[in-house]
This record gives structure tokens, sequence and C-alpha cells, in this order.
């Protein structure tokens, strides 16, 4: 497994460089932002395990980012560190769906351990609970309905195998998933199955989500090596 991706959103360089620095050592994965619109949108992006974020920020604060992120269902695990550590702010951030609190000035250590906690108690929720709804560049997938809306309002039913195929990927963003990983973990011993099946998969995922199947932004085919999904 690779290791976990860390967003730390803080406007104060110097304690943005010492948390990204310590993260790093701790062999996390880590990007700083510095103000609240483009950690929205990398959140966005997903690919993040958990985000550190600061309340007082430029752009748009992090309670804002946090009510945001919850009201479109993003279950991104959050570390609110922040200087407004009177209670009321604590209550507010974890009522709006935080996951953990720090006040500053805090102990490094302990914020270390809090990541750590946080980061495990997500990796079993992730293992528990398979992924229900995606969204992509403007497709909406619902893996529980096998329903999709795709970007240019069409409705479709995907199959049992589609859907399947879908949430596989979505669940490794990013990453390259080789034909065998996949023949391996959907079709298991189904001896029909042929790379070539995958491939027919894909091409179909193009023309349904793609806004140019010939230029695929989402599904990308590796020659001889796999498949990668870019949500
Ligand atoms: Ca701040």
């Amino acid at each position: 497994m690779s290791s976990p991706w860390i967003l730390v959103v803080e406007d104060e360089p110097l304690l943005g460089e010492l948390l990204v620095d310590n993260l790093r050592h701790e062999g996390y994965g880590t990007e700083l932002v510095q103000d609240g619109r483009t950690a929205l949108e990398r959140i966005r992006e997903g690919g993040i395990d958990l985000v550190i974020l600061d309340l007082m920020l430029p752009g748009i604060d992090g309670l804002k980012i946090l009510e945001t992120l919850r009201g479109e269902d993003n279950p991104v695990p959050v570390l609110i560190l922040s200087a407004r550590s009177r209670d009321l702010d604590r209550v507010k951030g974890l009522a709006l769906g935080a996951d953990d609190y720090l006040g500053k000035p805090f102990n490094l250590r302990e914020l270390l351990l809090r990541v750590q906690a946080l980061l495990r108690r997500a990796l079993k929720k992730e293992a528990l609970e398979p992924i229900r709804k995606i969204e992509f560049g403007g497709n909406r997938v619902d893996l529980d309905t096998f329903e999709a809306v795709t970007h240019d309002g069409t409705e479709v039913q995907l199959t049992n195998r589609e859907a399947q195929l879908l949430r596989y990927l979505a669940g490794k963003p990013r990453k390259v998933v080789s034909r065998k990983e996949l023949l391996d973990n959907i079709w298991g011993l189904d001896a029909a199955t042929t790379p070539r099946t995958i491939d027919n998969f894909i091409a179909r995922f193009r023309k349904l989500f793609e806004k140019d199947p010939r230029d695929p932004v989402h599904f990308h085919t590796l020659r001889g090596v796999g498949y990668r999904f870019e949500p």
C-alpha cells in the first residue's frame, strides 16, 4: 500500500512548513495549501486521506470548507487545528463533521498521534464500507442502484459488472491497476474472461463518461500495464 496522503491547510507559512516537515518525516505524503479556495478545490479532486485544517484562512474559512464538503457527502477525515480553541468553535467544528480538534498551541507529538489514530480509523471504515457514490467530470454514479447521470445529462443504468469495475477503479484513484488485478478481484474464476473483456468495459466507460472518448481524461489505458482512473 502507498503511504497515506495528508493535505495541510494552513496560512501561517512557518507553521505550515513545520507540519509538512514533521509529517513527511513520519513517512506521510504531504501537501500544503494556504488559502480556503485552493483547499476546497484540491480536496474535491480526491486522493487525500486526511485534511489538517486551520480555521482562520484567507478566502473561505475552515468551518465553511468543512460544511461545504460534508454537504457534498465528502467523507474525507478532517482534523481541525486552530487558535480559536474556544469551546464554541470546537463544538461547531465537530457538529459540522470534523473528526478531531486540536487547539493551538499544540504539542507536536500529540498531533502526530492523533493523525495516526484518524488514519487507522479511516482505513478500517474504508474496508467495511464500500464506495457508494462517485462524481467525476460532471458524471454522477450511484453504485448501490447502478444508476448514472452522465456529463451531458443522459441517464444510464449500469450492469452489475460495470458497477463493480467502476467501484474498484474509483477506490484506487490515480493508481495503476493491472489487468490481472482486475480479473482476479472482479471476474474471479470466470474462465471466459480475457484482458480483452476489460478493454471492452473501459471503451464503454469512455463512451458514457468522457466528453471526448478518443481523448480520455478519466479512464486511461497504459499499454501492457493496466488502467488508471483519474477522478
Ligand atoms: Ca490561520
